[in-house]
């Protein structure tokens, strides 16, 4: 537990902190009916930057995972889409869509407490979403890719014109 004295807490003492902090979110959500069983807070520097539960419910919203729910608003608090000084601690394994979110906010570290199968078990399964990206079940969408659509394309060019003060980002390919 976190003491007074903010130089004896240890890294793990933090952590613990964190993970208290989004499960007692978290609990609050479901206690007012807006959330499910997750919850996540976003660190920067030490400091707690947000700590938030999934909000799905409230806002009928299948996307509001807690891991995006703090991307949203750790990255309107800071005014950013870029997350890369932070680091990102979730009650439970992220599903594929959060691992997304994540990375896409520039996130190197997540630390995780419950796991995706203990997820499963509990009757919050994300085995569809991993199984369909394995390659292993593809029952779940199908994507139609469909070309040749000129207006669609130029919609890249247009985007760096529009802001020739932004760079592409690298591609890793
Ligand atoms: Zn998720």
């Amino acid at each position: 537990m976190a003491t007074d004295d903010p130089y004896h807490h240890t890294q793990e003492d933090m952590m613990d902190e964190y993970f208290e902090m989004a499960a007692r979110e978290t609990l609050d959500g479901m206690h007012r009916g807006i959330g499910g069983p997750f919850g996540a807070t976003i660190i920067r520097g030490g400091e707690v930057v947000v700590t938030v539960g999934n909000r799905q419910l409230g806002e009928k919203d299948p996307s509001q995972h807690a891991e995006m729910v703090a991307i949203r608003d750790a990255c309107k608090a800071l005014d950013t889409l870029d997350l890369s000084d932070c680091t990102i601690y979730a009650t439970c394994e992220p599903c594929p869509m959060c691992v997304g979110a994540i990375i896409w906010a520039g996130i190197t570290d997540c630390y995780f407490a419950s796991t995706s199968a203990d997820a499963d078990a509990a009757g919050f399964t994300d085995l569809h979403l991993r199984r369909f990206l394995r390659g292993e079940d593809s029952s779940v969408l199908r994507l139609h890719h469909v070309g040749n659509r000129e207006d669609c394309d130029a919609l890249f060019p247009t985007f760096w014109e529009l802001h020739p003060d932004l760079t592409p980002a690298p591609s890793l390919a």
